[in-house]
């Protein structure tokens, strides 16, 4: 019996002349992502994409996997595929439903015909294969206003599909629609739900980190990796540039006052994400910042970091409880990796009492102090690339 797994597009379908854009891009993200499931055959038909095993070895479960993690898709559903005869549909219905309607009490089954050569109509069609479905499972009740299961029967050009249950799709819009933007990404819980909700909006990810050896281990930084390939699944591949913070700390600390350490380290933070954003065509930073949350992220301490940066930047969980994020973060998958216990160079040298309503103008002239240019440079010609989503980082 043939599988085949079919999609509706989400949120996409109301933008107008950009629709068949926005359908290309989304069609070309599922065929490189379903490669790792095996070879498919992709097809548009009807605002309906139709995902079917080209051999054998297609997984189609790890196929249905991706595609409920690939953004621009509202709903989908697993079906199988019936010649267009009655007797075939009827007795393919009973066939590849037969664990579900084994163990439901109610069923109904409707039926939709687009082709509408086909001789009998969409009403003829239920009842001939509620019945049916009735003789072999002569439990069932037919219940048309709340089943249990819905049969759905639908009768296409070139094929006829049965399909049980409909899930729910990641939702959004397909990467790669909405521009690339750069996400500083740290170990934490916040970031990566900041990284996933662009990607949701169609935004291409490419990710800064800032180690600060020998005071974050290598283990802190594949930490990063392997959130960011949880990420992934959801946003695509993409790039890591890991940054070496140790001398700029460093520097900092021996020379800015202590209650403006944290502000200043985040101001070079923000300068140096943006120069990397630049050279690799991004046009926003990302962050996962929540108003109030620690003493960088107040109202003025924003400010005083904001001001650095000429291009947006986005902090998608600005007005999001922790509670809130941590139910994204489960749901996504990288909470349990983000509690691991590793050090974050926002955790070194930290100060006693940071201030929460820092002066920009004192935030600057004790940053004069440093001579932040070189200090830029430098760290900028010492990046490190880290691939992800390509299968290379082992953990
Ligand atoms: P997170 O859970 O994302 O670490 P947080 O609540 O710990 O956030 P901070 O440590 O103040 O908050 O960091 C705020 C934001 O700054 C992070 O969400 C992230 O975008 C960025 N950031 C923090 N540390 C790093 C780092 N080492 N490298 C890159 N970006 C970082
Ligand atoms: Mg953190």
């Amino acid at each position: 019996m043939e599988e085949i797994i079919l999609i509706k597009i989400g949120e996409i379908v109301l933008k107008g002349l950009n629709k068949r854009a926005f359908e290309d891009v989304l069609l070309k993200n599922l065929k490189n992502r379903l490669h790792k499931a095996g070879s498919f055959d992709i097809k548009i038909a009807q605002s309906t994409i139709s995902v079917s095993p080209k051999d054998e070895n297609a997984d189609i479960e790890l196929a249905a996997e991706i595609v409920g993690k690939t953004f621009g898709i509202a709903t989908f559903s697993r079906a199988c595929t019936a010649k267009k005869n009655i007797e075939d549909i009827q007795q393919k219905a009973v066939e590849y439903l037969e664990e579900t309607l084994e163990d439901a009490k109610t069923f109904k089954v409707e039926a939709r015909r687009s082709d509408k050569k086909f001789p009998m109509t969409s009403p003829q069609i239920s009842a001939q294969v509620g019945g049916y479905i009735l003789e072999h499972f002569p439990h069932l009740k037919v219940d048309v206003r709340n089943p249990e299961v819905t049969v759905t029967v639908e009768i296409r050009d070139f094929s006829a599909y049965i399909r049980g249950g409909v899930i729910k799709g990641a939702g959004g819009i397909p990467v790669g629609t909405g521009g690339k933007a750069a996400i500083l990404i740290s170990g934490g819980i916040d970031s990566p739900v900041a990284a996933y909700m662009m990607a949701k909006r169609g935004v291409e990810l490419t990710a800064v980190h800032f180690a600060s050896p020998p005071y974050t281990s290598q283990r802190a930084e594949e930490k990063v990796c392997k959130l960011l390939e949880i990420v992934s699944a959801y946003a695509g591949r993409m790039t890591m540039y890991t940054v070496p913070f140790t001398e700029i700390q460093k520097q900092i600390k021996d020379k800015c006052p202590e209650e403006l350490f944290t502000i200043i380290m985040r101001r070079f933070m923000m300068e140096i994400s943006q120069r990397i954003a630049e050279d690799k065509d991004c046009t926003a930073l990302i962050t996962g910042e929540s108003l109030g949350q620690v003493a960088s992220q107040t109202i003025h301490a924003i400010a005083c970091t904001d001001i650095v940066c000429s291009m947006p930047v986005f902090r998608p969980l600005i007005g999001m409880d922790k509670d809130e994020i941590v139910s994204i973060s489960r749901k996504i998958g990288t909470f349990e990796t983000s509690i691991e216990p590793y050090e974050d160079c926002c955790t070194v040298f930290t100060p006693k009492h940071p201030r929460t309503r820092p002066i920009l103008k004192y935030v600057q002239q004790a940053q004069d102090k440093l001579n932040c240019s070189e200090l830029i440079e430098n760290a900028l010609a010492d990046l490190k690339v880290t691939r992800i989503g390509y299968g290379d980082n082992k953990f």
